[in-house]
């Protein structure tokens, strides 16, 4: 990647041009971390960019970016340097034109995401102070904090996402302006809303996100459900962290290598203890149902923040069952098996080891469900087995195809996985007695 972007700022000098590095690259460069993508902007027109390149493919021509193929199915974005018109509607500016590289530095958002680099001579092009940004470890707008935010309401959670991603403080008049600014959230799509939030959850630092979303007054407008677990008292025998936002936090900084799914289980899997919580006679605190309740909370603010059908079910599954570890030494063959064929059952454990990590300590249940995986992975057995008898089988011994049939193939698949049934004679011959024939179906 990094090559393939060197040779084609080359490319586009040796053609007249200028051309340099800007934004994340640079950005993350100075700061030893590693470099994902590479970002170029050039004096070049889309069309000269379009000529130099095979394959170059163009992103809305009139923003002027060009999307240049870098090998290995990745890609490299070039983009003209431009002037942002008026903005309108907090989003997207009315008008897009060419203009310089000071020009193209001013509408970008923050400092340290306005550096420009050319690695070949060592220069930079940093008219915002990035660098100086970024050796203090600030998040500053460029320009005037109210005037950018104004201009487009996503910059708020961009700013929580780099400052709690590179653990950055927000400079203070940055800060101010964003929380004077926070209700306009609203005015951004719910699509561009999760993906963003999406970002913030999966990176370093996710509880120092959203303690930051909470304290600009950002939490309370997109997710009230987690700002109202803050003072949620728990039993300190089980949660000697703290309350079920201190522990939700804890466990969304335990979670290692998160997907989104799930972190987003994670940040979700306690929601439903507030509206469960019950003090008892003798001074014990429960939330019982907590788990059924938070499913179905999961699943209103999955479709509130437009997730896809997939996605959100995963997500309330995942939080759904998160309560099932805990009797995970008594299940029998079946169950456990059950368990572990759901589509979910890697993120339900990274799950629950965060949320045990997060509290009390203990693995052992993780432990056990973890090893019964790894152990169907290693010996190349599928987690269910192939099933003695179908539902043909079942038609075949005159039973009239129903909703019952489902029914007694589980039943018969349980009887399998548990060592009951030795053989393919065996499991008709089961199912002929316990549920005979001509249509009687059993009850
Ligand atoms: P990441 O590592 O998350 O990709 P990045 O800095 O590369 O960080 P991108 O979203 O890829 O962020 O955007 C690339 C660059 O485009 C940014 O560095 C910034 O200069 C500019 N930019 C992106 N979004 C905005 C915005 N909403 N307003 C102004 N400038 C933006
Ligand atoms: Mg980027």
């Amino acid at each position: 990647m990094v090559d393939a972007a060197r040779a084609i700022l080359r490319t586009l000098r040796q053609a007249g041009h200028e051309a340099w590095w800007v934004g994340g690259c640079v950005r993350d460069a100075l700061l030893g971390r590693p470099v994902k993508d590479v970002d170029i902007a050039t004096d070049a027109r889309p069309e000269q960019i379009a000529g130099l390149f095979n394959g170059v493919r163009l992103v809305g021509a009139s923003f002027g970016v060009c999307v240049v193929p870098v090998g290995d199915g990745r890609f490299c974005e070039v983009a003209t340097f431009r002037r942002d018109g008026r903005y309108i509607d907090l989003r997207r500016p009315e008008s897009v034109s060419f203009g310089t590289r000071e020009d193209d530095a001013r509408r970008r958002d923050f400092t340290i995401n306005a550096i420009y680099h050319d690695p070949d001579s060592g220069a930079y092009f940093d008219p915002t102070g990035g660098r100086e940004d970024l050796a203090c470890r600030l998040v500053r707008t460029v320009g005037d904090p109210i005037a950018r935010f104004s201009e487009d309401a996503l910059r708020l959670l961009r700013a929580v996402r780099f400052a709690a991603r590179l653990k950055f403080e927000i400079e203070t008049g940055t800060w101010e302006a964003l929380v004077a600014r926070a209700s306009t959230i609203s005015a951004i799509s719910p699509e561009r809303i999760r993906d963003e939030l999406t970002l913030m959850l999966t990176g370093p630092h996710p509880a120092r996100a959203v303690r930051l979303l909470d304290e600009a007054g950002l939490l309370g407008i997109l997710l009230p459900e987690i700002a109202a677990l803050k003072g949620v008292e728990q039993s300190p025998v089980h949660h000697p962290e703290g309350d079920v936002y201190v522990h939700t936090l804890a466990v969304m900084d335990a979670l290692e290598d998160a997907s989104p799914v799930a972190a987003w289980a994670a940040l979700l899997h306690d929601i439903g203890k507030p509206a469960t919580r019950e003090v008892r006679d003798d001074g014990r605190i429960t939330f019982y149902g907590h788990d059924v309740l938070g499913a179905e909370m999961a699943a209103a603010i999955c479709r509130r923040l437009r997730f896809p059908g997939e996605e959100a079910d995963r997500i309330t599954a995942i939080v759904g069952r998160h309560m099932r570890f805990m009797d995970a030494h008594q299940w029998n063959a079946s169950t456990m098996r059950r368990f572990l064929s759901a589509p979910t059952i890697r993120e339900d454990l990274a799950v629950h080891r965060a949320d045990c990590l997060a509290s009390h300590g203990k693995l052992d249940n993780w432990v056990h469900v973890r090893d019964r995986l790894e152990g169907f992975v290693a010996r190349e057995e599928p987690v269910l087995p192939p099933p003695l008898v179908t539902g043909r089988d079942l038609i075949a011994l005159g039973l009239a195809p129903g909703p019952a049939f489902r029914r007694i193939l589980n039943e018969v698949l349980d009887a399998q996985m548990e060592g009951r049934l030795a053989g393919r004679e065996e499991a008709l011959e089961w199912v002929r007695a316990r549920f005979g024939t001509g249509g009687e179906m059993g009850t």
